[in-house]
């Protein structure tokens, strides 16, 4: 290990890690990184083909980004964001609120996605609660749905393993059954269905409906349950149930925005839009911790009024507004505009979903090779015609990602799912040299 690894772990508690394992396997200390690649103290090369947790959205070390921060760095770095304002922040609303899917006007900042959504339930709650609506105090969720970490957040997260322990400290959510298109209860494909498992959703709005404020979702892909791919008509079917229950959408696109399911928002497949919607991840291109929530006229109005009504919406951060991140937002609008990187994006992504399947599908333990956008995820099952998963001792996923990063390829896994999420601008010639040593590392653990 390195003087450098070893003085981290004497000091550092690592986020969503058993520190115990650092044992095997030390943290790797990295020094630079440029586009895709990563490069350790060693020097050697790492494909960050998981874009450093689904954030960095158009690489590492990108040139217009940098030079936007540096230009923002020496004219102002921070400032106060209760009445006071400043332009980079006023220019990323307004092209932000162009590109929104319909209807979503006014944004509220805050500085990471869990906070984001912590202001989404917030501000749905307060919004009922000053319509006359004192009754709507509940909240949904779809199962194996993740929001952050905060305890609001986790609390609209059903995923036991983040969940479980901290049960008695969270809120009483209302739980739908998810689609799962890999194991549709309904015994159909994703080419057949109609959302028949939407079922679920209507039984729970039947009982809840009267006391709930809003549902939360990530549209599309449930991206921590193991980017679990849904289609589009499953939030049309939502959108009109929560239009006849008076129950507010809140999508939380924190992970799908920016151009991750191949159009600029998971909502934009849909043709329907959500009354609040948290963004973060990408919105900085993995700069800086940012992020907002965004929301109808409707919504705001029902909190505009005389201090003294006591309408306000008290909620903030002190890093709110954040001009470095702003800068780097508007950069990334602009790189995203300038150079067409989704049309790009999506034809690097037939490529990679192709590619793939040719490599992978054959293969006896691939169980599923789900796609959208970029993100492909690789189901790993023990046996393939009964879809059954491997026992959970044997970490599979874990063990393929250690074998992974011995060859120089970042694949962090969900349980047995890993996947590609790579930044938009991503070549084919790199997709090819991540895929030609993910499948090396499989086949090393599963023959
Ligand atoms: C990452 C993520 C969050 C939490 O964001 P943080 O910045 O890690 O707090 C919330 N929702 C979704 C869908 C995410 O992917």
């Amino acid at each position: 290990m390195s003087e450098l690894a070893k003085l981290d772990l004497k000091y550092i508690w690592h986020p969503c890690s058993q520190m115990h394992d650092y044992e095997s396997l030390p943290p790797i200390v990295i020094k630079r990184a440029k586009g895709v690649f990563l490069y350790d103290e060693y020097d050697k090369r790492y494909i960050d083909i998981i874009s450093s947790w689904w954030c960095n959205l158009l690489g590492h070390s990108n040139e217009r980004i940098n030079e936007a921060i540096k230009v923002q760095l020496d004219r102002l770095e921070h400032v106060i964001f209760a009445n006071f304002t400043h332009e980079s922040a006023i220019n990323l609303s307004s092209r932000l609120v162009e590109i929104l899917p319909k209807g979503l006007v006014k944004l509220n900042f805050s500085d990471n996605g869990s906070s984001a959504v912590e202001s989404a339930l917030k501000m749905a709650f307060q919004y009922h609660y000053q319509t006359g609506k004192p009754n709507k105090t509940r909240f949904m969720c779809l199962e194996e749905g993740y929001h952050g970490e905060t305890i609001g957040a986790l609390s609209v997260g059903t995923m036991d393993l983040y969940a479980k322990i901290y049960k008695p400290m969270l809120m009483d959510v209302i739980r739908i059954k998810s689609p799962d298109c890999y194991r549709c209860e309904f015994g159909l494909t994703r080419q057949s269905c109609s959302c028949e498992c939407f079922c679920h959703a209507k039984e729970e709005f039947e009982k809840h409906g009267h006391e709930t404020a809003a549902i939360i979702i990530e549209p599309l892909v449930q991206g921590a349950a193991g980017m679990r791919i849904y289609p589009a008509l499953y939030l049309k079917k939502l959108r009109e149930i929560c239009d006849a229950y008076d129950v507010l959408l809140i999508a939380d696109e924190i992970a799908t925005g920016f151009g991750r399911t191949g159009k600029m928002f998971a909502f934009d497949h849909a043709g329907v839009s959500p009354d609040i919607m948290t963004l973060s991840k990408g919105l900085t291109g993995g700069y800086m911790p940012m992020s907002i929530t965004a929301t109808t006229q409707k919504i705001y109005d029902a909190f505009y009024a005389p201090y003294s009504e006591g309408k306000a919406f008290m909620h903030s951060h002190t890093y709110s507004g954040n001009p470095l991140g702003c800068a780097a937002a508007l950069a990334v609008l602009d790189i995203i505009e300038n150079d067409d990187v989704l049309t790009r994006a999506n034809k690097t992504a037939k490529f990679l979903n192709e590619t793939l399947s040719k490599v992978l599908l054959g293969h006896k333990n691939v169980g599923e090779i789900r796609q959208i956008g970029l993100i492909n995820a690789i189901e790993l099952v023990e046996d393939k015609s009964l879809k059954q998963a491997f026992k959970a001792s044997r970490r599979v996923g874990y063990e393929i990602y250690k074998k992974a990063l011995k060859n120089g390829l970042l694949l962090r896994p969900l349980g047995d799912v890993i996947y590609f999420n790579p930044p938009l601008n991503i070549t084919q010639e790199e997709c090819e040299k991540a895929m030609a040593l993910c499948e090396k590392s499989i086949r090393e653990i599963l023959g």
